[in-house]
């Protein structure tokens, strides 16, 4: 029997949902918490290919890099409580951090695959060298 919950999504009711085989809310698709929290791990490892899109949304991240199919999304309604929230708050800025720079060389590498010169690449924030007077 699958593990019921209570899913916030859509109109913001409480949906009687089950989490699916792959850790997923049959109603609203988001990721289970845990399995969220570990990618959010992840995304702090400059090795690991994992990596967090905050996106425009404040209640919706994306993941990417992980070896399921499709859109790997995670509401916030599914937060647990307020411990998880701390955590996944820590987490959060080295997550950003560490994901824009993966996020930047995903961009990189397709426009390289694309025949666009590096030149003519998004370089982030470099700062230049300061002009002699
Ligand atoms: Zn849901």
């Amino acid at each position: 029997m699958a593990e019921k919950v209570i899913c916030g999504g859509g109109d913001g009711a409480g949906h009687e949902a089950h989490w699916r085989d792959d850790r997923t809310c049959s109603f609203c698709g988001s990721l289970h918490p845990d399995e969220f929290m570990t990618y959010l791990e992840a995304s702090t490892d400059p090795e690991s290919p994992v990596w967090i899109d905050q996106t425009t949304k404040q209640y919706k991240r994306y993941v990417n890099g992980t070896d399921r199919s499709g859109i790997v999304k995670f509401y916030t309604w599914h937060m647990p409580d307020q411990a998880w929230v701390d955590r996944a708050n820590d987490l959060h800025r080295h997550s950003v951090i560490v994901s824009q720079s993966k996020m930047a060389r995903h961009v990189n590498s397709a426009l390289t695959e694309a025949g666009v010169p590096v030149a003519d690449q998004p370089a982030g924030d470099v700062v230049s060298f300061p002009g002699k007077s």
